[in-house]
Protein backbone atom coordinates (compact mmCIF):
# COMPACT_ATOMS: atom_id res chain seq x y z
CA UNK A 1 0.00 0.00 0.00
CA UNK A 2 1.47 3.05 -0.68
CA UNK A 3 0.22 6.40 -0.39
CA UNK A 4 -0.53 9.06 -2.68
CA UNK A 5 2.32 11.62 -2.40
CA UNK A 6 3.47 13.93 -4.45
CA UNK A 7 6.80 12.62 -6.07
CA UNK A 8 8.94 15.61 -4.95
CA UNK A 9 7.48 15.04 -0.86
CA UNK A 10 8.99 12.30 1.10
CA UNK A 11 7.55 11.04 4.27
CA UNK A 12 9.76 12.26 7.18
CA UNK A 13 10.04 10.91 10.99
CA UNK A 14 10.72 13.56 13.31
CA UNK A 15 14.16 13.84 15.43
CA UNK A 16 12.41 15.18 18.42
CA UNK A 17 9.11 13.94 18.70
CA UNK A 18 8.86 10.79 16.03
CA UNK A 19 6.11 12.27 14.05
CA UNK A 20 5.83 11.56 10.84
CA UNK A 21 5.50 14.25 8.53
CA UNK A 22 5.88 15.48 5.10
CA UNK A 23 8.58 17.40 3.64
CA UNK A 24 9.11 19.80 2.17
CA UNK A 25 5.45 21.52 2.29
CA UNK A 26 5.21 24.80 1.04
CA UNK A 27 4.90 27.21 4.01
CA UNK A 28 5.93 24.71 6.31
CA UNK A 29 8.36 25.37 8.90
CA UNK A 30 9.57 21.72 9.05
CA UNK A 31 12.98 21.06 7.81
CA UNK A 32 14.63 17.82 6.80
CA UNK A 33 14.88 16.27 10.44
CA UNK A 34 12.05 18.03 12.56
CA UNK A 35 8.28 18.56 11.97
CA UNK A 36 6.64 21.82 11.93
CA UNK A 37 6.38 21.84 15.90
CA UNK A 38 9.65 21.08 16.75
CA UNK A 39 11.09 22.74 14.43
CA UNK A 40 10.16 26.26 15.97
CA UNK A 41 11.80 25.06 19.38
CA UNK A 42 14.75 26.35 20.62
CA UNK A 43 17.53 24.56 19.38
CA UNK A 44 18.81 23.67 23.07
CA UNK A 45 15.76 22.81 24.41
CA UNK A 46 15.30 20.66 21.10
CA UNK A 47 18.28 18.33 21.61
CA UNK A 48 16.92 17.20 24.58
CA UNK A 49 13.98 16.46 22.99
CA UNK A 50 15.91 14.19 20.68
CA UNK A 51 17.55 12.61 23.89
CA UNK A 52 13.97 11.19 25.27
CA UNK A 53 13.01 10.19 22.07
CA UNK A 54 15.99 8.26 21.10
CA UNK A 55 15.65 6.50 24.44
CA UNK A 56 11.85 6.04 24.43
CA UNK A 57 13.00 4.01 20.90
CA UNK A 58 15.25 2.16 22.28
CA UNK A 59 13.11 1.25 25.65
CA UNK A 60 9.73 0.13 22.81
CA UNK A 61 12.73 -1.88 21.01
CA UNK A 62 13.75 -3.57 24.19
CA UNK A 63 10.03 -4.05 25.07
CA UNK A 64 9.25 -5.60 22.45
CA UNK A 65 11.86 -8.13 22.45
CA UNK A 66 10.96 -8.88 26.16
CA UNK A 67 7.76 -9.47 24.60
CA UNK A 68 8.53 -11.62 22.02
CA UNK A 69 10.68 -13.88 23.88
CA UNK A 70 10.06 -15.88 27.13
CA UNK A 71 11.90 -14.58 30.35
CA UNK A 72 15.04 -16.94 30.77
CA UNK A 73 14.63 -18.79 34.22
CA UNK A 74 16.63 -17.21 36.60
CA UNK A 75 18.96 -19.46 38.76
CA UNK A 76 18.71 -23.02 38.62
ZN1 LIG B 1 8.45 16.85 15.93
Amino acid sequence: MTAPLASAQRLRTCRACGKKFEYPVKGNAATRHHCADCAVIAEDTRKVLERLHTRVTQLERQWQRLQEKPTPPVGA
